[in-house]
């Protein structure tokens, strides 16, 4: 049962297009506005303003390439300029914009003498990349706080580490420690009261108060942490599209919302791509059971999705279909590899020890081969890795394919449904779209393979239509 026409504690994050300009922020807080004055407790993650972790991520790489200071002036011109304007847009008080100003001009001033040392030192650590890319959300969320104070509430905004968030120190792709969870829970119940606290998504610190970040997207993964700690009743993801759809509707504009999807399923559909969500979003959110809304910041009325830990039956058997681009097949074979007992342990070992995340794999019969997959900025790692490890002992020959996307086709339904491969394969056979590669998870919630990349989008499309995903869920 959710709490509907309830006062509700909901955690609701906005996506780096939902505050991408100062009108839209300015938006975001009427949103704010609505859900607080119906009595509910708010607590606001933001992202960054659209662009601007990529733009930040980019310059760090320039200043440790070309060690220019007068790009990093230049850049810090665009970013003042942007933010300023946002400013402008999304705060009527002169007061409020004020402090709000003076606050984003200290922490630029901070980032370009970040960015001034990389030129200096030539060297860029990952590190060095999650302070530097950590500047987006510091900005942002002092411009949400400002507009939700503008329009009269009191807000106050923080960063995921000031609120709690301590990771692991895997820079780029932390991990909440399990105190995080009591910390948070402790820290912003104090605080709480009737205001709406606004904090950075996407950055948490380590043990030793060094910014740490928890992979791209990863607000939502912070929404999430934050809706667990403080057991809130729902956590909100407010984006730029109209929850989460049967595919992307970049590829296929006829995709439809799947009004609800379950925790398991919707896992199985971010970990394979579909971007719609980070990841690990939904693991926080499970383990205390809070249901997950998906809602578009530019169509606030519609329901979006819901997603829950109960596995709704909707007629569709197959709930979504999903492409992952920018990955690597990376093929390991040797006829002595069959039968060598500890090779595939050696293998992984070795790819989980240079930091490679390995998206799926498939071993044939006769164990003279193993393929995997893992993501493009991964590869040359791998590569590296494989080498080192095997010299040519045991294992042949190592080869990769970069021209390649993985396909999902994600369903609860799909379990103990027999046939639903042979549609999958069969329709795409029809088609002459060749499979490169085979997975099916033992969850069987979803079978996975590999295409040519100039299949890719023929293939999402043919299966759409094939499970007839265009119609009503
Ligand atoms: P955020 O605002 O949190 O950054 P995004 O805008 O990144 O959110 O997330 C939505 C994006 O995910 C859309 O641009 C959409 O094209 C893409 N996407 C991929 N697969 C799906 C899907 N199955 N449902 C909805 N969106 C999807
Ligand atoms: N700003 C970060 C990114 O662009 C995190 C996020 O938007 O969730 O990846
Ligand atoms: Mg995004």
């Amino acid at each position: 049962m959710l709490k509907r026409d309830l006062i509700m504690k909901i955690v609701m994050k906005f996506g780096g297009t939902s505050v991408g300009n100062g009108k839209r922020i300015s938006q975001v807080a009427q949103i704010l506005k609505k859900y607080h004055d119906e009595g509910n407790q708010i607590v606001v993650v933001t992202s960054a303003l659209s662009g601007v972790t990529d733009k930040l991520l980019d310059n760090a790489f320039f200043a440790s390439t070309k060690g220019k200071v007068s790009l990093i002036k230049k850049f810090k011109t665009e970013l003042t300029k942007k933010h300023h304007e946002a400013v402008k847009d999304a705060i009527d008080e002169p007061k409020v914009a004020k402090e709000v100003l003076q606050i984003l001009d200290h922490r630029i001033e901070e980032l370009e003498k970040a960015l001034i040392g990389i030129c200096y030192l030539g060297e860029l650590t990952p590190r060095s990349i999650d302070y530097i890319s950590s500047y987006g959300e510091r900005l942002a969320a002092p411009i949400v706080s400002g507009a939700i104070r503008s329009l009269g509430i009191a807000s106050t905004d923080y960063t995921g580490g000031e609120i709690g968030i301590i990771t692991s120190s895997d820079y780029g792709n932390a991990r909440p420690l399990e105190k995080t969870y009591e910390l948070v829970k402790n820290r912003l119940e104090c605080i709480l009261g009737s205001q709406v606290i606004v904090i950075t998504g996407f950055i948490g610190e380590n043990e030793n108060g060094i910014v740490t970040t928890l992979g791209r997207s990863g607000s939502d993964f912070t929404a999430s942490i934050l809706g667990a700690s403080l057991k809130a009743d729902e956590i909100w993801l407010w984006k730029e599209v109209n929850g989460i759809m049967t595919t992307d509707p970049r590829i296929i504009p006829e995709a439809k919302t799947i009004p609800q999807i379950s925790y398991s399923e919707a896992m199985e559909l971010s970990y394979f791509g579909a971007n719609v969500l980070h990841p690990r979003t939904i693991e926080p959110a499970m383990r205390e059971r809070i249901p997950v809304r998906v809602k578009n910041t530019f169509n606030p009325e519609f329901s979006g999705t819901l997603v829950v830990a109960e596995k709704f039956q909707c007629k569709h058997v197959v709930k979504a279909i999903s492409l992952i681009k920018d990955v690597t097949l990376i093929n390991v074979s040797g006829a002595e590899m069959a039968g060598a007992i500890g090779t595939v342990a050696r293998l992984f070992t070795a790819l989980a020890n240079a930091g490679v995340n390995v998206v799926m794999i498939s071993q044939g019969s006769s164990e003279s081969n193993i393929s995997f997959v893992v993501s493009e900025a991964h590869a040359k790692a791998a590569l590296k890795a494989l080498h080192a490890e095997f010299n040519r002992e045991i294992v042949k020959e190592i080869n990769s394919d970069e021209n390649v996307c993985v396909i999902a086709v994600v369903g609860a339904g799909m379990a103990g449904t027999p046939g639903i491969a042979k549609r999958v394969f069969g329709a795409l056979g029809n088609s002459m779209i060749n499979i490169i590669m085979i997975s099916q998870g033992s969850s069987q919630y979803n079978i996975s393979f590999v295409v040519r990349e100039e299949d890719a989008f023929a293939a999402v499309r043919i299966l759409h239509d094939e499970f007839k995903l265009y119609n009503e869920n």
